[in-house]
C-alpha cells in the first residue's frame, strides 16, 4: 500500500502548566525532551520527506521557551503548514505577531460553554486564557480553530460553545469524544457519555452544522460509533499509511493513542525519519491490507 507522510503529531515538551483531568500524554513536569539543535535536524528530514502539515503540541508546545524559534525554522526550511494546538496561556500580542508572520494557525482547547465546565475540567482560570488568547490571535488575522472534548458536562454546551465560537471569528469547531489514555483512563466513567447523552449531543451537533455553516464549520469525531459497530471503521487507519507521531523524547509512533512499547517505531534522537518511515516493520504492518490497523483494533487493544 503507498504511504506518504502527510501529517505529522509532534509533541514537543510533556511540561504544561494545566493538569487537565483528561491528559492522554499526562502532561504537567517536565521530563525528556529533543533540543533545539537536534528538532532542527528532524525538521530538515521533515522538509525532505514531504511532510505537508506539522501538528504542534504537548504538553503545552509554549511551556518550551525556544518553540517560537523552533516554528520559525520549521517555516525557512520547508513549505509545511504548521498548526499548533495549546491551552492559550502563553499567547502575547507578540507571540501573536511572530506566529503570524510563519503564516501558523492556531488551535486552543475549549472544554466548555462557560468558565464553570471548562475550569472544572483544566483547571481555575484557564477559561479565561483560551478566551484572551483567542481574541488575540484573532485580531492579529491568525486563522483559530477549537477542539472541544465532549466529556459529560460539555456535551450538554455544544451549541453555547458554537455560539462563542462564532463570535470570536473562530473558523472551525472540531468536538471530540473522551478517550480512555493517559489521566483520562483514571476518571473515565465519570467524565463518559452515556450511549443516550452521545446520541443527544450528535442531534445537537447536527443541527449546528445546518445552522452555522461554515462560520464556524462544526465537526466531531466518531470513534465510538465505529468502536459500536454503528460506523464503519476506517480501513486502514491513517496510522502509519499517512499520519505519525513524535514524542518529546523523540520516539516515533504511529497514533498518539498507540504508546505501548510494541508500537514504538524509531527514535528520531538517532534516527532518521526517512529511513524509518521507509523500512519499519512496525509500519509494514500498519500498510498491509490484509492485516491493516482499524480504530476498533485499536481501541480494543488499548491497555491504557
Ligand atoms: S490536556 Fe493539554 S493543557 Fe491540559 S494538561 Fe494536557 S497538555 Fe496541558
Amino acid at each position: 500500500m503507498p504511504s506518504f507522510p502527510t501529517t505529522v503529531t509532534w509533541e514537543v515538551t510533556y511540561r504544561c502548566n494545566l493538569r487537565c483531568v483528561h491528559c492522554y500524554s499526562e502532561s504537567g513536569p517536565p521530563r525528556e525532551e529533543i533540543g533545539l539543535n537536534r528538532c532542527q535536524l528532524i525538521l530538515e528530514d521533515l522538509g525532505k520527506a514531504r511532510v505537508f502539515k506539522i501538528v504542534f503540541g504537548g504538553g503545552e508546545p509554549f511551556s518550551r521557551h525556544d518553540f517560537l524559534d523552533l516554528l520559525e525554522y520549521a517555516h525557512t526550511v520547508t513549505p509545511v503548514t504548521l498548526v499548533i494546538c495549546t491551552n492559550g496561556y502563553y499567547i502575547t500580542g507578540e507571540s501573536a505577531k511572530r506566529l503570524k508572520h510563519i503564516g501558523a494557525r492556531v488551535q486552543v482547547s475549549v472544554d466548555g460553554g462557560n468558565e464553570q465546565t471548562h475550569d472544572a475540567f483544566r483547571g481555575k482560570g484557564s477559561f479565561e486564557q483560551a478566551i484572551r488568547a483567542t481574541s488575540i490571535l484573532r485580531s492579529t488575522g491568525i486563522p483559530v480553530s477549537w477542539s472541544t472534548t465532549l466529556w459529560s458536562r460539555a456535551a450538554k454546551e455544544i451549541e453555547e460553545v458554537a455560539a462563542m465560537a462564532q463570535k470570536l471569528g473562530v473558523f472551525r469547531c472540531t468536538f471530540r469524544q473522551l478517550f480512555p489514555v493517559g489521566r483520562a483512563a483514571q476518571g473515565y466513567s465519570q467524565l463518559l457519555l452515556e450511549p443516550s447523552a452521545w446520541d443527544e449531543a450528535k442531534s445537537k451537533l447536527k443541527d449546528c452544522q445546518t445552522s452555522y455553516g461554515s462560520s464556524p464549520t462544526i465537526e466531531f469525531e466518531t470513534i465510538m460509533d465505529q468502536v459500536m459497530g454503528i460506523q464503519k471503521h476506517p480501513n486502514p487507519s491513517p496510522a502509519g499509511v499517512q499520519h505519525c507521531v513524535i514524542t518529546p523524547e523523540g520516539y516515533l509512533l504511529p497514533c498518539q493513542y498507540l504508546r505501548g512499547q510494541e508500537f514504538i517505531i524509531g527514535n528520531l534522537m538517532t534516527d532518521s525519519f526517512i529511513d524509518v518511515w521507509k523500512t519499519s516493520s512496525v509500519l509494514a504492518r500498519f500498510r498491509n491490507p490484509s492485516a491493516a490497523w482499524t480504530c476498533k483494533d485499536c481501541m480494543s487493544n488499548c491497555s491504557s
